[in-house]
């Protein structure tokens, strides 16, 4: 028998999983520090984008077959170290993803009020390490640093009315809160221009479809027409909605105003964020953004970045930290350790990307370890996790505590989430 560790359950694990799964005489361990699998998808995907969450389903079948096992609520570099892995597995593979925000490094960025991507998302979608955020939401005013899809999520939630997340896994402290918003101007800010964002056609569609929100493009800041032949299909279809924007103000009491060419250079406030400090910016030919000088403030009670994300050092794993990720050739680390997903790659791409990407690892794995070198494996993590008094969450337990979410789940919503790590397992009778 094979075994195989895959540190993380989100996309790229279970990836990796499906097709190591399929291979004879293996044994795949999927563990992840939550007693929770799949995550970004629970953690990081829109609450309202319930149709791409759906994906997890087809992960639920790699996770029900008889070859792979779900150890949940273990945490490795604390629970469990990395080289007692290598130690006990023919292989591992860190699926950690990158959950740590890029640090914003400007003056002011350490402000209350100044928070990443990563806290924001996974406050209003229930991460237990960030239930206690209170993001302030007392302000009009909001600056949202980015030009990706993360963004755009980030604006559409501070946007949204109460009633427009129908049909959304909103978790009930965010929606209580942002039932209370005094959000009015939301700005995402971006560097570049309209030609540079990193924003896909849906979700910059979705913009102009809101209840109480309007987006808003100055048209000035707009290539000319004629250049955008020069965009491949989906950024064509992207910039054809911000013309769209440009052309068509609609009046609504909440603006969602893009600033492109628009560089925040401090952040500033008495104690807490009320204003950021924006440098206008003008491209070189090679497209990097140039400060011009010229600043205006943009008043904000809350300031969010989503500027991109970096995976955590585990003690042991060579690290690239100018990337933020784990350093490997391809995706192998060291002799029995890979990483895959956003591990290996960076925070880029879409949930398909870690497709070919676990297919690949998975691959590379099972040609490496040969047949196995007979280690002890499933019944050797299991004595060590018994050995430190941890009761690692299966994947029936999870399923128990999908149930629970399921069953308190109010009119018109999918479930209602857990938020802590002790409501989860107080679900399984822990
Ligand atoms: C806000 C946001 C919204 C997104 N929306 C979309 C979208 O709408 N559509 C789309 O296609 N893509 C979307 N993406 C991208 C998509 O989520 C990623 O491509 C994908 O989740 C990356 O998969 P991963 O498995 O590498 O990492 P992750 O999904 O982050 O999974 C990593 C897992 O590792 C676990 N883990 C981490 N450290 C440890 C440890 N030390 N021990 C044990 N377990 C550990 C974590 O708990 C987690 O479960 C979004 C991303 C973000 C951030």
């Amino acid at each position: 028998m094979r075994h195989v560790a895959i540190v993380g359950s989100g996309p790229a694990g279970y990836y990796t999983a499906e097709t190591l799964q399929k291979a004879d005489d293996i044994a795949v361990d999927v563990i992840d520090r939550l007693p929770v699998p799949y995550g970004l998808i629970r953690t990081g995907v829109a609450p309202d984008h319930q149709s791409i969450k759906a994906v997890s389903r087809r992960y639920e079948g790699t996770a029900l077959t008889d070859n792979v096992r779900f150890v949940g609520h273990v945490s490795v570099g604390s629970d469990v170290m990395i080289d007692e892995l290598i130690y006990l597995y023919d292989a591992v593979v860190l699926a950690t993803g990158a959950p740590n925000d890029r640090p914003l490094d400007i003056p002011g960025a350490d402000l209350p009020g100044v928070i990443g991507s990563a806290a924001f998302v996974g406050w209003y979608n229930g991460h237990p390490d960030f239930a206690d955020l209170y993001p302030p939401l007392e302000a009009p005013g909001v600056a949202v640093i980015g030009n990706g899809n993360v963004a755009l999520d980030v604006a559409r939630i501070l946007a949204k009315t109460p009633q427009e997340f129908a049909g959304s896994d909103i978790v009930a402290h965010a929606r209580e809160a942002l039932s209370h918003s005094a959000v009015r101007h939301i700005h995402i800010l971006g560097r570049r221009g309209p030609h540079q964002i990193a924003m896909t056609p849906k979700e910059l569609g979705e913009l102009g479809h809101l209840d109480r929100a309007s987006p808003r493009v100055d048209p000035a800041d707009l290539p000319s027409e004629g250049d955008d032949a020069l965009l491949e299909p989906g950024m064509r279809k992207s910039v054809t909605h911000l013309r769209q924007f440009a052309a068509n103000p609609v009046a609504k009491p909440v603006t969602i105003d893009f600033d492109f060419f628009a560089m925040p250079v401090a952040i500033e406030g008495d104690g807490k964020v009320q204003r950021v400090i924006v440098e206008r910016t003008t491209l070189d030919a090679d497209l990097r953004s140039h400060g011009t000088g010229e600043t205006y403030a943009v008043d904000a009670g809350l300031v969010i970045s989503c500027i991109g994300y970096q995976t955590p050092p585990i003690p042991g794993v060579p690290y690239e930290h100018g990337r933020g990720r784990f350093a490997s050739d391809e995706g192998r680390i060291l002799p029995g350790l890979y990483a895959v997903g956003w591990a290996r790659r960076g925070p880029s791409g879409t949930i398909g990307t870690n497709k070919p990407d676990g297919a690949r690892i998975g691959e590379m794995v099972l040609e490496d370890i040969g047949r196995g070198a007979g280690k002890a494996g499933r019944a050797g993590l299991d004595a060590l996790l018994a050995s430190r008094d941890i009761a690692p969450v299966t994947f029936r337990d999870w399923r128990r505590i999908e149930e629970a979410e399921v069953a308190a789940a109010l009119d018109g919503h999918p479930r209602e989430k857990f938020t802590s790590v002790e409501a989860m397992l107080a679900a399984i009778g822990r």
